[in-house]
């Protein structure tokens, strides 16, 4: 039950009330959960820069870099103010201001010429440049004892410090210094930012971008942090805040809250976790549907880290161990030997059940700083450039050193290879062929592989390859349905952005139809099929998935207990008539109707 409180907050999306200094604010609720806490705005100023020399040929690339940066802030800028039009109308008005003052500091400015003249005449790098240039610019604003000129180079400064962000493409910062149990407050936090966060220090976080779907809100699920994101308004500068409360699971965020609304939450916390420990017990209990189905439901793994509460939550495997985190983070790529300790590391603490690693899945939105060289700008579509398996099957050395510690690993457990992004029979072809030449040169090395060559699975999130499911089912010893890029390309919604969050709808009909065909052609093909998209953590779907032929379901560890508890209260033949039911539609309100009261009744 809601408290009035609650009701009250929600009547109010969006709006940043003020009440004796408490604010509270709305955006969209990814990872659930109550913080409580110290807030800890993340700002930009803290990026060490590196300064080097560079030869008069490379003038040209210098300049086209510092372009780039330049380009995706205003990017970012546009984009911030297109979130900020849905404040009430005088915070509009404020950030409107602000963010067309930034606009315009990086359109022919000072600062912009400044930065080119110094990269041209004193062949340094960009970011050195910018920081050059706001440290002149800071020394003709010295004299000026001017609070108003004062705020506009701190404006510069901020500017400054954006495309520096974008140059570098580091995180925020280590967030290791930070007091126990704070929360992170941010513009923005990237996969690569929130991997960084450790939840033994940090409580929870909320920023002002970031789509519901986006990496950032699986790897908060993955650390069982409580985060909301995209919520509005959440930086201003009419406030500092010094304490905060997110609430993961309405998508509310307060600001130095009152005390009676700190005692209202921490209620609702104690609450939380007298649930948590009764789902606990279903620990032990058997993933078993009311007519005695087996449903096996295995773990997503996002860093080894999370190996714990994997084992913990009693899940049957790893049905997908994202290896992209294993490159982000770092200046140097992890080698074969990294990698094979990892994968090995893996096996071993499931003692005996399935660990299913993916290849590199780096690009959109997931960005290693270690790869931009191969990887690029990305292009004008960077979800739909060389990404996943494109990428490694251009640098072979990448997909060799993986293949290769995966190869090894298999020798100490069942380790299955999944592909992502394949969208052609070709690409599974190539990299069996791959794995094929990896596996004869470690033999020949006398080094101890799998025997026989561990199954090589393939993702189904592009909708060409749900479509051909049929000719990929003939090529793959498995499939991996990964709903949520499947939904991202089949409604061309970015999935990682807040404004067409509204369209991400995974009861779509088309989505759903995409999802019955490539389940339908595994079983012709007689192939396991999994779905370890974000769908299998959601028990609202757990009936429909279970009742169109799924057996098995990946997804945060912190998922599992209540996925289960919805699966043993599933019959499976009652399910079926279900979505059969609900696969005759194509209103998609009727379908969630029909869905939703389904699972009222059980
Ligand atoms: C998916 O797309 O559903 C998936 C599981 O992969 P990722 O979220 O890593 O893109
Ligand atoms: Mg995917």
């Amino acid at each position: 039950m809601k408290s009035d409180g609650e009701s009250g907050d929600k009547a109010l999306a969006g709006d940043d009330r003020d009440r004796g200094g408490e604010r509270v604010f709305h955006g969209l609720a990814v990872s659930p959960g109550i913080a409580i806490g110290p807030a800890h705005v993340s700002d930009h100023f803290d990026i060490a820069v590196a300064e080097y020399q560079i030869e008069p040929e490379q003038i040209a690339d210098e300049s086209s870099r510092f372009a780039a940066a330049l380009a995706t802030s205003v990017k970012q800028l546009r984009k911030l103010k297109t979130k900020a039009q849905t404040l009430p109308d005088a915070a509009a008005e404020e950030m409107g201001y602000l963010l067309d003052a930034h606009l315009s500091m990086l359109s022919n400015s000072r600062l912009v010429r400044g930065v080119e003249k110094r990269i041209a005449e004193q062949r340094r790098n960009a970011e050195w440049a910018i920081q050059a240039e706001i440290a002149g610019i800071g020394e003709s604003f010295a004299g000026m004892r001017d609070a108003y000129l004062a705020a506009r180079f701190d404006d510069i400064r901020v500017v400054g410090m954006r495309l520096i962000r974008n140059l570098v493409k580091t995180p925020f910062e280590a967030y290791g210094n930070l007091p126990q149990g704070t929360i992170v407050l941010a513009e923005e936090l990237t996969p690569a930012d929130t991997a960084l966060l450790d939840p033994r220090r940090i409580a929870g976080f909320a920023t002002v971008l970031g789509g519901a779907e986006s990496h950032t809100a699986i790897m908060a699920r993955a650390l069982g942090l409580p985060a909301v994101v995209g919520v509005a308004g959440l930086l201003t500068n009419r406030v500092t805040p010094e304490n905060a409360i997110v609430d993961g699971s309405t998508g509310t965020v307060v600001i130095n809250p009152r005390p009676e609304t700190v005692a209202r939450y921490r209620a609702r916390q104690d609450q939380l976790g007298v649930e948590k420990r009764q789902l606990q017990k279903l620990r032990r209990l058997p993933a078993v549907t009311r007519d005695g189905v087996e449903i096996q439901l295995e773990a997503n793994l996002e860093l080894p880290r999370e190996l714990d509460q994997a084992v913990n939550a009693g899940a049957a495997g790893l049905g997908l161990v994202r290896t992209e985190f294993l490159y982000m983070n770092r200046d140097d790529l992890p080698d074969e030997d990294e990698q094979f300790e990892a994968f090995r590391g893996l096996l071993r603490g499931m003692d005996g059940r399935v660990v299913t690693v993916r290849t590199l899945d780096i690009g959109g939105e997931k960005i290693a700083s270690v790869l931009a060289g191969v990887t690029g700008s990305g292009g004008a579509n960077p979800a739909l450039g060389l990404r996943a398996i494109r990428l490694s099957l251009k640098e072979r050395r990448l997909l060799d050193a993986q293949l290769a510690a995966m190869l090894r690993a298999a020798a100490y457990g069942k380790l299955r290879i999944l592909l992502p992004m394949i969208c052609n029979v070709g690409e599974v072809r190539r990299v069996r062929e791959a794995m094929l030449q990896v596996a004869r040169r470690l033999r020949r090395r006398g080094i101890v592989i799998a025997d026989p060559l561990p199954p090589l699975g393939v993702m189904i999130e592009i909708p060409g390859a749900a479509l051909a499911a049929d000719a990929l089912a003939a090529e793959a010893d498995f499939f991996a349905l990964g709903t949520n890029d499947l939904i991202q390309y089949t409604l061309a919604i970015d999935r990682g952005d807040e404004q067409v969050a509204y369209l991400y709808d995974p009861l779509h009909p088309a989505v759903l139809r995409l999802i019955q065909f490539a389940i339908e052609a595994a079983h012709r093909g007689r192939i396991p099929i999994s779905i370890c998209g974000e769908i299998a953590g959601d028990p609202r779907f757990t009936a429909l998935l279970i009742g169109l032929g799924i057996r098995e379901l990946s997804m945060a560890p912190g998922s599992i207990p209540r996925v289960k508890q919805r699966v043993r209260s599933i019959d499976t033949v009652a399910a079926s008539r279900r979505a059969r039911a609900i696969m005759d539609q194509w209103d998609p309100g009727r379908i969630a109707t029909l869905l939703d009261d389904f699972n009222a009744l059980a």
